[in-house]
């Protein structure tokens, strides 16, 4: 099939061409057509499908007759991220280039006064993430009465990252008559319910089963011991000499750390994760993509949906606890028919992670050797290092990490755990889980006061573990 068998107009099309484009991804060979019979539409697709431009283009010849009002967007697409959010507004710069569509990106850590000037001025599109989209509302700079098209994107990034109270207050500000698009990376049941709440008699496309990985990307687990993992990863980028690579950490801690361990040995790296300002944020990312800094050091904030050309490897420096990450995250290679690599290092504690991710993707992930650090006789099995598993302390790492990043969801239960209902896995996310900060509240206050274990705590007593500093002051008898 051709573009122009899709029913786009020539704009677009001649857009597409610019863009290089020959022929379209299964998504939008399935997805355009429905779009443009104003249909609406459950799309189960990977990132790295060409899912942005199956909404992208048919939105835009949808939205190319009529004129938009100050402060009513006609159009509206809502992204977990911040950096999803601006590259599909870039999506929409690329494609919309031969016509006169007005947009607004409205997102967190940037001022709200040019956004503001934006919508005074009426937009046809809005790009926005949730959480700064609901303070433009109460601030009343925005009425949703006049959106025709609602985007739900990423839903079950939303969905992890606590974001769904915010988005079902946003559908009910929207006209009930709409054409709404949902997609998901993955379709887990609570995802499926909220697309009976949102949709109407949807055409349901699916481009790849839920959670398997690109056959383009060749994977490999090394097992090391815990304190082999950052020489073994030198030994790695010295052996595979990468073109440019993203290395994912589970904590934001350990980005920093990772960070400036691999910048003392020399290489060209740079580190990405939610504590950094937007600015901090963008910037890298663009030296990033511009191919100045080699290798980014990051955690989860990059793993879904970042689109940067050619990315030739993928590293996790940690096995990620959620196994639906360890897909995205390796997703970001191996895109667009190019191949790519993705290695991840484990030490023995993480084998029951690298299980559940086995069994999700139905098949083993080959492991290879690193002369004198792989560990040869760990097994992986899902009950491996269970036992030995210390709960972490509530000061931990892991607490910083999981209550203030955007880039850490809850961790999600082994893959076999899936099938119980919601409530039983997981604590409830408060709303106030809002790994995208609305300003300028500060985001310490905002994050949930849960902590997730991997395993289930016992309830503390009294302070816990933590003993506050006046109870360990000398007390002056008199
Ligand atoms: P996405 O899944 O939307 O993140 O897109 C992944 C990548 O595929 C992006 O770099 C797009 O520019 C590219 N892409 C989208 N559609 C096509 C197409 N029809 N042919 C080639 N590349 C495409």
């Amino acid at each position: 099939m051709l573009f122009k068998d899709l029913g786009l107009s020539d704009e677009i099309l001649r857009a597409i061409t610019d863009a290089g484009y020959e022929t379209p991804t299964p998504i939008q060979e399935q997805a355009v057509p429905y779009v443009l019979m104003n249909r609406d539409l459950l799309g189960c697709a990977q990132t790295g499908t060409g899912k942005t431009a199956s909404f992208v283009l048919p939105m835009l010849d949808i939205l190319s007759h009529g004129r938009a009002r100050a402060r009513m967007p006609r159009s509206l697409i809502l992204e977990p991220t911040r950096e999803l959010a601006a590259q599909v507004a870039e999506n929409f710069k690329t494609y919309g280039k031969y016509q006169k569509l007005s947009m607004a990106l409205l997102i967190g850590g940037v001022s709200f006064d040019d956004q503001e000037k934006a919508l005074d001025r009426g937009v046809d599109v809005l790009v926005a993430t949730p959480g700064r989209l609901i303070d433009h509302y109460e601030r009343g700079r925005i009425l949703m009465s006049d959106v025709k098209i609602l985007v739900i994107d990423e839903a079950d990034r939303m969905l992890d990252m606590g974001f769904i109270p915010d988005v079902e207050r946003i559908v009910k500000l929207l006209p009930r008559l709409r054409q709404t698009l949902m997609f998901s990376a993955t379709m887990p049941r609570e995802i499926r319910g909220l697309a009976e709440k949102f949709l109407m008699n949807p055409k349901e496309i699916s481009v790849s089963p839920p959670s398997t990985t690109a056959e383009t990307v060749a994977q490999a687990l090394v097992i090391v011991d815990a304190r082999d993992k950052r020489e073994a990863l030198r030994k790695l980028l010295n052996d595979e000499q990468p073109s440019n690579a993203l290395i994912f950490c589970n904590r934001k801690r350990d980005v920093g750390i990772l960070h400036r361990s691999l910048s003392r040995h020399g290489f060209e790296v740079g580190a990405l994760h939610g504590d950094m300002d937007q600015f901090s944020r963008t910037a890298t990312l663009e030296s990033f993509k511009k191919g100045e800094i080699k290798y980014l050091v990051c955690s989860d904030v990059a793993a879904r949906g970042l689109d940067i050309v050619g990315m030739s490897h993928v590293f996790n420096f940690d096995v990620p606890i959620n196994s639906e990450d360890y897909v995205h995250r390796i997703g970001r290679t191996g895109r667009a028919g190019k191949s790519g690599r993705a290695i991840s290092l484990a030490t023995e504690d993480d084998a029951r992670y690298v299980a559940a991710i086995q069994k999700m993707m139905g098949k083993p992930i080959p492991r290879i050797e690193l002369d004198g650090l792989t560990r040869a006789n760990v097994e992986i099995t899902e009950e491996s290092g269970r036992k030995r598993r210390r709960r972490p302390s509530r000061r931990g790492a892991e607490k910083e990490e999981r209550q203030s990043s955007p880039a850490a969801p809850h961790p999600a239960p082994p893959a076999q755990e899936r099938s119980k209902p919601a409530q039983e896995r997981r604590p409830p996310r408060p709303q106030a889980a809002r790994p995208e900060p609305r300003q300028p509240r500060p985001e310490a206050k905002t994050q949930p006061k849960t902590q997730p274990k991997a395993e289930p705590a016992k309830p503390s007593r009294g302070f816990g573990d933590d003993t506050p500093a006046f109870l360990l002051r000398p007390v002056k008898v008199t």
